[in-house]
């Protein structure tokens, strides 16, 4: 059946005309759906008792649920694991900023990337997720915490862009002015790097933020961490990353975990700087978050200080990523990596 959240305000018109009802339910479903965040139909005040049994009978409504919440007792950080409706499970994370509130959403259940830190990857891709279960993160979470989401990152399990035609779709409707109203600015899609991709997303001239993870200053290097370099060079990437700048005029981030030993040597940093000569962007540096599966350990303290000083030198922007949630399984996919496995012991 058809998630009726995943219509845009165009489509849901279209289908209560064939529901035989008239077009100006569709505008208050849509308010009631996208902006007051209800979590079923019945929640719905407005409609008549007979449009949501057709409604019902036609249409899904998506509402995840919870699973489980950590918070952490550091940072005020929240990280939930939403089952959805075929039982498999995703993970979200609210974080609290001084600016507001920000949060990091999965794209797909699982990933299959490959890159060789990252815990969404070991068990491959199980689905894409539909824009209807990308939304009902944020919506569940605010419906959750009653606080409205000021920015979001989609930089939880998944890649974005290898889910490309429900990502656009969730963009359309996240930042629709008839609903949540998220201004393109907050919305940051982070991905590996896939090529044709970005620069189908540079096309659509949206206001959002791209980050591409990086996280190595060769191919060579690329391609031990991250399969995809076999597959797009990283001078691919980087002019991507050019013509996306150049079409929609958005600083570009790039996102840096630094391996102990790995990719954090003063050299790896002179070669980034000369990777990035002339982009307009700024690095994320993180050191990499340490997965029980793989033996990669982060980098410590006084050689991520060295790194950035010397990317500083260079005259590139650099920013250490505040590790947020690190005591409750904070890094990508890790929460539902443990359910999973635990539930199966
Ligand atoms: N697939 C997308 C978005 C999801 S991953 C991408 O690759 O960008 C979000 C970010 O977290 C990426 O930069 C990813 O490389 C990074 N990441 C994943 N696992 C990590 C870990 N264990 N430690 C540090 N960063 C990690």
């Amino acid at each position: 059946m058809q998630e009726i959240k995943s219509l845009n305000l165009d489509e849901l018109t279209q289908a209560i005309k064939d529901l035989g009802e008239p077009a100006f339910r569709a505008k208050q479903l849509y308010e009631w759906m996208h902006k007051k965040l209800v979590g079923s139909y019945d929640d719905i005040g407005n409609i008549p008792k007979s449009l949501k049994v057709k409604l019902n009978d036609n249409f899904e409504y998506t509402a995840l649920k919870m699973v489980t919440v950590q918070e952490s007792k550091i940072d005020d950080t929240k990280k939930f694991l939403f089952a959805l409706k075929d039982g498999n499970v995703i993970e979200s994370v609210w974080m609290k900023y001084k600016f507001g509130y920000s949060v990091c959403i999965s794209s797909q259940v699982g990933c299959r990337m490959g890159c060789k830190f990252c815990a969404s990857t070991l068990d491959g891709l199980e689905r894409n997720l539909t824009p209807a279960e990308m939304l009902d993160q944020i919506y569940s979470m605010s419906r959750i915490t009653g606080e409205r989401v000021s920015h979001v990152v989609v930089m939880g399990s998944g890649e974005p862009l290898d889910n490309y035609d429900n990502i656009i779709k969730f963009i359309e409707l996240l930042t629709d002015k008839n609903g949540l109203n998220l201004s393109q600015r907050n919305l940051t899609v982070s991905t590996c790097g896939i090529v044709p991709n970005m620069k189908k997303l540079a096309d659509r001239h949206l206001q959002i933020n791209l980050a591409i993870s990086l996280h190595a200053s060769n191919n060579e290097k690329r391609k031990s961490l991250m399969p995809i370099a076999n597959k797009y060079e990283i001078h691919e990437v980087i002019d991507a990353c050019k013509y996306y700048f150049d079409t929609t005029g958005r600083q570009l981030t790039f996102e840096y975990s630094l391996v102990g030993g790995v990719n954090d040597k003063d050299e790896d940093a002179d070669e980034l700087a000369g990777l990035l000569h002339g982009l307009n962007c700024f690095v994320n540096l993180i050191p990499v978050n340490p997965i029980k599966e793989r033996d990669f350990s982060p980098s410590d303290r006084a050689r991520v200080i060295s790194f950035k000083n010397k990317l500083e030198k260079r005259g590139i922007n650099v920013t250490i990523r505040r590790e947020m949630g690190r005591d409750i399984d904070g890094a990508c996919g890790q929460l539902r990596r443990r359910h999973i496995t635990e539930g199966k012991e």
